[in-house]
C-alpha cells in the first residue's frame, strides 16, 4: 500500500519514502526490478512438482526489505547487477509466458517492496489467461495488513519465520520487531488462505493450489531459538493447518568478511538439527526436511 503522496509503508519498516522521487531505505524505487526468473526445480515438492520437466516459475525482485547479514540469496536479492527493469504490463507477460513454459505456479520471491505493482501485474496476467496459483515467497517480514491486501492475488504463502529472540533479529537484519511481525503477518497468511488444497498432476502427485508453508532455516548455535519459534508458530496457527518446512543447509559463506557473527560461522550440526525436529514431531507439524549438504538442495522425505 502507497498511502497519499506516495509515502510507502508497505512492510513494517514503513520508511515512508516517496519512491518516485527517492529510493526507500530498501533501496526499491518505482521500477519493479527483477533480477532472474526460472522453472525453479528445488522449491518443496508441492511447489516444484515432480514432473522433471516442469517447476515452479520462480520470480526474483531485487531490494528485499529484510536484508539479513547472512542472505543465502543476496546476489538475486540486493541491488540490480543483472536483470532487467519491467513495467506492470511487461510483468503480466512474463507470468504468461512462465505458465505457457509449464510452470504449476507463478512464484514471487522477495516481493513485499512492490506489493502494489504486483497486485496490477497478476491482475494484468488473469486478464491475459493467467491460471496457476500465485506464490508470495517472503521472509516473513510482512504488514499484516499489506498480507490482507492480497487476497484476491495471492493462493499460498511460502513464507520464513527466521526468529523468536528480537535480540537475534536485531543483531542479523537489523529487526527487532521481527518476531512480532512475523506471528502477526502469518495468523494474516492464514486468514487469507486457510488450510493446504492439493490438486494432482499429470503424474499423479500432488501439488499445492492454496495454503501457507512456514519456512525455518536453523542457524548454528541458535537451536533453542528454533525450538522458540516452532512454539511461536504453534501458538498462531493449528500445527496441522499449515505445512513446515524445516531448512538445514545454512553456510556461512555470505557473512561479511569482517569476523563479525563468530557463532553463526559453521554449518549446523547433526545434533542441532535433531532437536529442532524431534520439537516439530512433537508439537504435531507436517511439512518436509532439506537435506543437509548444500551441495544437493533436494527435500528429504516428509516427517
Ligand atoms: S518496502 Fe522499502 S520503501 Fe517501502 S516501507 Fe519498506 S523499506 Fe520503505
Amino acid at each position: 500500500m502507497t498511502e497519499k503522496k506516495e509515502k510507502c509503508t508497505q512492510c513494517p519498516r514503513m520508511c515512508k519514502a516517496d519512491r518516485s522521487i527517492h529510493p526507500g531505505r530498501c533501496g526499491a524505487t518505482n521500477d519493479i526490478e527483477v533480477s532472474h526468473y526460472m522453472l525453479h526445480r528445488w522449491e518443496e515438492p508441492p511447489i516444484s512438482g515432480y514432473d522433471e520437466k516442469r517447476g515452479s516459475g520462480a520470480v526474483f525482485f531485487t531490494h528485499c526489505p529484510l536484508g539479513c547479514v547472512y542472505c543465502q540469496n543476496q546476489k538475486i536479492s540486493r541491488p540490480l547487477s543483472e536483470g532487467q527493469v519491467y513495467t506492470e504490463g511487461e510483468l503480466s507477460d512474463l507470468f504468461v509466458k512462465l505458465q505457457c513454459d509449464g510452470a504449476y505456479n507463478i512464484n514471487l520471491v522477495s516481493p513485499t517492496q512492490y506489493t502494489d505493482k504486483l497486485i496490477t501485474s497478476v491482475k494484468l496476467a488473469k486478464e491475459k489467461g493467467l491460471s496457476i496459483p500465485v506464490v508470495w515467497n517472503t521472509g516473513g517480514y510482512e504488514r499484516p495488513e499489506t498480507i490482507e491486501s492480497l487476497k484476491d492475488t495471492v493462493d499460498i504463502f511460502l513464507t520464513d519465520f527466521k526468529y523468536s529472540s528480537p535480540q537475534l533479529a536485531e543483531e542479523l537484519s537489523l529487526a527487532p520487531d521481527y518476531p512480532e511481525y512475523a506471528k502477526k503477518s502469518l495468523a494474516a497468511m492464514y486468514g487469507v488462505t486457510g488450510k493446504p488444497v492439493f490438486t494432482k498432476d499429470e503424474t499423479g502427485h500432488d501439488y499445492l493450489t492454496k495454503g501457507v508453508i512456514v519456512r525455518h532455516l536453523l542457524l548454528p548455535s541458535h537451536r533453542d531459538d528454533s525450538v522458540s519459534v516452532l512454539r511461536n508458530i504453534a501458538d498462531t496457527v493449528a500445527p496441522d493447518s499449515i505445512l513446515l518446512s524445516l531448512m538445514a543447509q545454512f553456510t556461512p559463506e555470505f557473512l561479511p568478511d569482517d569476523g563479525s557473527h563468530k557463532r553463526i560461522r559453521r554449518k549446523i550440526t547433526t545434533y542441532e538439527y535433531s532437536i529442532v525436529l524431534r520439537e516439530a514431531v512433537k508439537l504435531g507439524f507436517r511439512g518436509f526436511s532439506q537435506e543437509r549438504s548444500s551441495a544437493t538442495r533436494r527435500f528429504t522425505p516428509d516427517f
